[in-house]
């Protein structure tokens, strides 16, 4: 029986990560995936091929919008070939994983492909798909096997017209009239791809606002640009019942006021939200104790009631988000190997990928206030600024507040052209503890998007911002 200095069962942005920093720390590294690619949720079924389908989608409705904006003209009609980007997107999604597969050679991490279960707190079964089974010796194990869909308990999601955003990223035609029952991230970017195919697309939320959680004035603005996209939402509305009629899908849900509101379409998206997946690990057999949600019980070295057994990613609490997986799978190894790692979970940036993007670290105004905390708030328009107008990309702002009397920033938030890529300049700031004046002291090059963090914090500094 091989023994390793640890085994990390499953192989998402959590578990291969932490693979690769274990075997780069010198442990002998064995990784379990019970599927036959590499890279879990994220790189199969999440942030890749979404963020695929959302370039793919963004190019074709710039065809058909704005290219004539740009003097671009296209004799004849601009076609969708929805096979084509859907098989693009998965040429993307096997580029990816394949590159786990090389990562995990070049560390020389061993690779079991199988579903691995405990058999006790140091041994680990791997059922294969001919049904064999094998057992490793592991000192310490990782789980690291992330999450699924959730779904509501009387929805019966039949994967062809009731779906999860799984099937959502393989459709065979573009619905007409897609129903997507939560304004989170994934109902959001999902509903805008099949938008901007030419799908009627109706997001009915239970709360009174989309994408709850982050800051107020985000919710606001990307409702206001998605509704100028046409998409239609429905808020605080408590969907009671998902039936399906031949091709037909009816949604019934009851609006604020206690009415019943029946909604009809073809596909209805059922995005609300995700759940810990723990099921076959046989986590009785070692011992790891649970918590609420199902989810994995951690201290705060993320380690298990069972001190060689560690948990990380979408299977413990906190942000289900890859590069929170990824941070706590280096985290875990370097505590493994002795160090004192450190991971600040209010920096960990939150991204919607829609178009206009939505990008956030730190406190929202709603946690200052709750909290208490006397803040400024600084905002620019991006439409104040000239890169913006080159590109046309002119919804959206850059917030920032920081501290009302030491003016340490206390969170960014951003919605607009590429702030996904932006909000790391947040991140960067308030690592190291910066003031927004800071900020507003730094040379930030012109024309560029990153014009508006500079402008904003020069708002949030004394109300002088330049350009407005
Ligand atoms: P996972 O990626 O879920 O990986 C777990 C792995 O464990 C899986 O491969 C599974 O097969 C394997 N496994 C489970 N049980 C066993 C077992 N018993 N034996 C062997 N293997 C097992 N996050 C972002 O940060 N940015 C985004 O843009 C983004 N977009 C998303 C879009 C969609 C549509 C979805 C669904 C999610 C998105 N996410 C995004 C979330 C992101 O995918 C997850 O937060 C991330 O994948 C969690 O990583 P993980 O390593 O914890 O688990």
């Amino acid at each position: 029986m091989s023994l390793y200095d640890v085994a990390i069962i499953g192989s998402g942005p959590g578990g291969y990560v932490a693979a690769i920093r274990c075997a780069q720390l010198g442990m002998k590294t064995a990784i379990i995936e019970k599927y036959s690619t590499l890279g879990g949720t994220c790189l199969n079924v999440g942030c890749i091929p979404s963020k695929a389908l959302l370039d793919s989608s963004h190019h074709y409705e710039d065809a058909i919008k704005h290219f004539e904006d740009h003097g671009i003209e296209i004799p004849g009609e601009i076609k969708l070939n929805l096979e084509k980007m859907i098989a693009r997107k998965q040429n993307v999604v096997d580029m990816t994983t394949k590159g786990i597969e090389f990562l995990m050679n070049k560390n020389k991490i061993d690779v079991f492909q199988g579903v691995g279960s405990f058999k006790d707190a140091t041994h680990i079964n791997i059922k294969k798909n001919d049904g064999k089974t094998e057992t490793i010796e592991a000192k310490n194990t990782i789980i690291a096997t992330g999450s699924k869909p959730s779904s509501l308990p009387f929805i019966k999601l039949d994967k062809e017209r009731i779906i999860t955003s799984t099937e959502a990223l393989k459709l065979k035609e573009v619905p007409k009239h897609m129903i997507v029952i939560g304004g989170g991230v994934i109902g959001l970017e999902l509903g805008q791809v099949y938008k901007r195919l030419g799908a009627e697309v109706t997001v009915v939320e239970f709360m009174d606002r989309i994408i709850p959680g982050m800051d107020g004035a985000l919710s606001k603005e990307l409702m206001k640009v998605m509704k100028k996209q046409k998409v239609s939402f429905e808020l605080s509305h408590k969907v009671k019942s998902v039936e399906r009629k031949g091709n037909e899908v009816i949604v019934k849900a009851d609006n604020k006021k206690g009415e019943e509101i029946t909604f009809k379409g073809d596909y209805c998206l059922v995005a609300v939200g995700r759940h810990a997946y723990t099921e076959g690990l046989n986590l009785e057999a070692a011992g790891v104790k649970m918590e609420e949600r199902g989810r994995v019980a951690v201290n705060a070295h993320l380690q298990t009631n069972i001190p060689n057994i560690y948990a990380i990613g979408d299977v413990i609490k906190g942000a289900m988000l890859a590069h929170k997986a990824e941070e706590e799978g280096t985290f875990v190894a370097e505590v493994l190997a002795g160090q004192k790692p450190h991971i600040d979970y209010n920096l960990i940036p939150g991204v919607v990928y829609t178009w206009p993007e939505v990008a956030a670290v730190g406190k929202t105004e709603e946690e200052l206030t709750a909290a208490g905390i006397a803040y400024k708030s600084g905002s620019f328009p991006m439409r104040a600024l000239g890169r913006s107008r080159a590109s046309g990309d002119i919804d959206g702002f850059v917030k920032i507040l920081a501290d009302k009397k030491t003016d340490e920033v206390l969170g960014v938030h951003m919605i607009g052209a590429r702030v996904a890529d932006l909000i790391s300049e947040g991140v960067t700031a308030m690592e190291f503890r910066a003031s927004a004046e800071d900020i507003a002291r730094m040379s930030h090059a012109h024309p560029t998007y990153a014009e508006a963090v500079k402008e904003a914090a020069l708002a949030a500094t004394a109300d002088r911002a330049l350009h407005v």
